[in-house]
């Protein structure tokens, strides 16, 4: 009997989920849960990789960096539980493609439409950085979920190292190094048989509190992005 892509997407989440192939991140990710936020104290963090999340029929990605110390790491779902979550969410509820406007747990009842919302790192790093041989390592369940979906058209990098990321992992597919400068808002076409990219700027307090990005400029890409994905 065929497999769906449901169940591959599924069968990779749990290998996903079960990695423990990069050590300095596997011990990051279980001190930080042990150790607890003092207003987490009463989390049983999640402490694992952070599998993605949303519609396994979508035509659109989010791609982010990796999760955050007290967000996916926390929650235990990609983009939940932090700021960056909470901005990122009230956009996506905005533009259609969430039924909430916020993304606090696992069982909050928010259901992503058309969306499906990953991670090129899915351990959380020390200082939010993963070494390029971490990124490297890690990059091929992202090859393989984007092999998977069955109707993907465009990626939507957030950030500049989500951005390095996506285009890496579409060479990949693409078996030739792609080239792309971060602009944000600007669209990549790689050719046929290859999704297109829209660039963003990463929802994060650092650019959000700072005016590099407000809520108006991320609902704009988002719906610029779910247009070209529905084309
Ligand atoms: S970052 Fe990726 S490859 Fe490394 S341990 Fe986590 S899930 Fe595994």
């Amino acid at each position: 009997m065929a497999v769906s892509h449901i169940q591959q997407l599924a069968a990779l989440t749990e290998e996903i989920v079960a990695c423990r192939v990069c050590t300095r991140l596997v011990n990051w990710r279980e001190k930080i849960g042990a150790e607890k936020r003092a207003s987490y104290r009463d989390w049983d963090y999640w402490a694992k990789p952070v599998p993605s999340f949303g519609d396994p029929d979508a035509s659109l990605v989010l791609l982010g960096l990796a999760p955050a110390a007290h967000g996916g790491n926390r929650t235990g779902r990609v983009f939940t539980g932090d700021p960056s979550a909470t901005f990122l969410t009230a956009a996506m509820h905005q533009a259609g493609l969430a039924n909430q406007p916020t993304s606090e747990h696992r069982d909050d009842g928010l259901k992503l439409t058309g969306v499906y919302v990953s991670a090129a790192v899915r351990c959380v790093p020390p200082g939010d950085k993963p070494t390029p041989e971490e990124q490297r390592t890690c990059l091929p369940y992202l090859v393989q979920e984007l092999k998977t979906l069955p109707n993907l058209k465009v990626v939507m990098a957030l950030g500049h190292i989500a951005f390095r990321a996506a285009l890496q992992t579409l060479s990949d597919m693409a078996g030739e190094k792609l080239k792309g400068k971060f602009i944000h808002g600007e669209v990549y076409r790689f050719g046929p048989g290859l999704p297109m990219m829209v660039a963003s700027y990463h929802p994060s307090p650092r650019n959000t509190n700072t005016g590099v990005l407000n809520m108006d400029a991320l609902v704009k890409v988002l719906n610029q992005a779910k247009e070209l994905s529905l084309s």
